[in-house]
């Protein structure tokens, strides 16, 4: 932390996708102009390359234009959805700091329970290297990835774990998320 008399430009600051703290004067963070929120480039969805100070991130965006000019929910995978699934995407990372069970599946060796319980295995990192290989011709595939996600986590663990009742959280905030960008998408 900064102590009394350390110039301002050392801060400690936190990645909204990882919430690990991270220096304010790392080269691998970025800040939107807007929101202020900082960002491991990596972590951002798209991973970011070449930012400028400039950077507004897809949290200060107004989705609801985007969704307005959607066509056909049902059909293809359009550059205006794909907006729509970035912010999805992006507000899943940063809704909670607990996220660990989410943002990658668990090491099998570490947790061989999960993958006896668990016959579809999913999780944030899956779903945005899906993305950027292209691999979803439809929008309601990753809706459905999505909250597999989710499901994965109340399957393995017991209602009373406090991770349950995060994930059951999640899931309530992605179709919430659906009702508001996508309200014609029939799952
Ligand atoms: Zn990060
Ligand atoms: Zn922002």
């Amino acid at each position: 932390m900064a102590s009394a008399g350390s110039s301002k430009s050392n801060t400690i600051v936190k990645c909204c996708c990882c919430h690990d703290l991270c220096w304010n004067f790392d080269k691998d963070i970025v800040r939107c102009s807007c929101c202020q929120r900082i960002y491991h480039k990596s972590c951002y969805y798209p991973t970011l390359l070449n930012v400028d100070t400039s950077f507004i991130c897809i949290m200060c965006e107004d989705i609801k234009k985007y969704s307005k000019n959607v066509q056909n929910i049902n059909i293809s995978f359009g550059s205006m959805k794909k907006k729509i699934i970035t912010r999805i995407l992006m507000e899943l990372y940063c809704k909670s700091e607990n996220i660990e069970l989410v943002k990658e599946c668990p090491n099998p060796q570490m947790h061989p329970m999960y993958y006896k319980k668990i016959s579809q295995p999913m999780s944030l990192g899956n779903i945005r290297r899906f993305l950027e290989q292209n691999r979803y011709d439809k929008v309601k595939y990753v809706i459905w990835d999505l909250s597999k996600i989710f499901g994965n986590v109340m399957i393995y663990l017991s209602p009373s774990d406090p991770y349950y009742k995060i994930a059951n959280e999640l899931n309530d905030y992605l179709f919430k998320m659906v009702e508001k960008w996508l309200p014609n998408l029939e799952l």
